[in-house]
């Protein structure tokens, strides 16, 4: 299968090109950048600490990806949006790995799913994937006598806040309970905010150092509190998951999938 990798010079691209270089039957045949970008002109393999593998990143993805099987992208919402117009033009497979996208987004990702298989998830590990399925069904479980709340951190560098995962995960909490994550998600407090209401589903954000992503979903009941959480240690956790998507949705019809599909975890 050949892949593309766009934003190829950032910490995901990098991860995603040593992915692919480990993966079978997998070729990387070009890396994009941004216009104006630094890396542009760079070896994408010594970029991302493998040795030279001949493909220098570019900033012109129409030609490449009318020669691949699958783009791979953790860019930025708006970089998304023009790449996922571009993969439904050349029937190609899109993972979408970038978060902060809102839901006019989404609905142009719909769009664009109806000639693309686009598979998106704000976190594409294995684990965490699993937790969102345990989130769900404990939320189910337990009644709104449990509070329930999500804290994440994340490294310094993170620009969008919840992170992907965190909403996620207030998702899954929110569809076992069935109940709207937009009527009962609390996304800040601040100040005399008054008392916590029943049923709603908080959201506590930290940020700081080098932490690549740790998720925590607490079910705080009298007496007694459940805790489900997620800690990751490395982004190759994310990349192989990513590619692993891309593998998967190679012989699937157009349709905008998700992780949970692709690891069979979706009912
Ligand atoms: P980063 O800033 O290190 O990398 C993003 C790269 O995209 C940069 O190199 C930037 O130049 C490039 N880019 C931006 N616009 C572009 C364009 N128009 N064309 C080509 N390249 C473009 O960020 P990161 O830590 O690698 O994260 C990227 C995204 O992936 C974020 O949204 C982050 O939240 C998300 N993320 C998702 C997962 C997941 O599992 N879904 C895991 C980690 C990070």
């Amino acid at each position: 299968m050949r892949f593309v990798v766009v934003g190829a010079a950032g910490r995901m691209g990098q991860a995603l090109i040593r992915a692919i270089a480990e993966a079978e039957n997998c070729e990387l045949i070009a890396a994009i950048e941004r216009e104006g970008s630094d890396a542009l002109g760079k070896d994408s393999g010594e970029l991302s600490g493998l040795g030279a593998n001949g493909i220098a990143i570019t900033d012109d993805p129409i030609a490449c990806f009318a020669r691949c099987e699958a783009v791979l992208d953790f860019t930025a919402p708006k970089a998304t949006l023009a790449f996922a117009e571009l993969a439904a033009q050349a029937r190609i497979v899109h993972v979408i790995g970038t978060t902060g996208l809102e839901e006019d987004d989404i609905k142009k990702l719909d769009a664009a799913a109806r000639h693309a298989r686009i598979v998106r998830a704000g976190n594409m590990s294995l684990g965490v994937n699993l937790l969102a399925a345990m989130t769900k069904k404990v939320a189910a479980a337990l009644d709104a006598d449990f509070d329930i709340e999500i804290v994440e951190m994340h490294h310094r560098h993170k620009v969008d806040a919840p992170s992907g995962t965190a909403l996620m995960l207030g998702e899954a909490a929110a569809e076992g309970r069935g109940i709207s994550l937009k009527d009962h998600g609390v996304f800040s407090r601040h100040g005399i905010t008054g008392e916590r209401k029943r049923g709603d589903i908080g959201f506590a954000t930290l940020r700081g150092g080098s932490v690549i992503g740790d998720h925590e979903a607490i079910f705080a009941g009298t007496g007694e509190r459940f805790v489900l959480s997620h800690y990751a240690g490395d982004r190759s956790i994310f990349s192989r998951g990513a590619v692993k998507a891309a593998i998967w949705a190679f012989d699937k019809k157009p349709g905008h999938y998700s992780m949970a599909d692709v690891l069979g975890l979706s009912d």
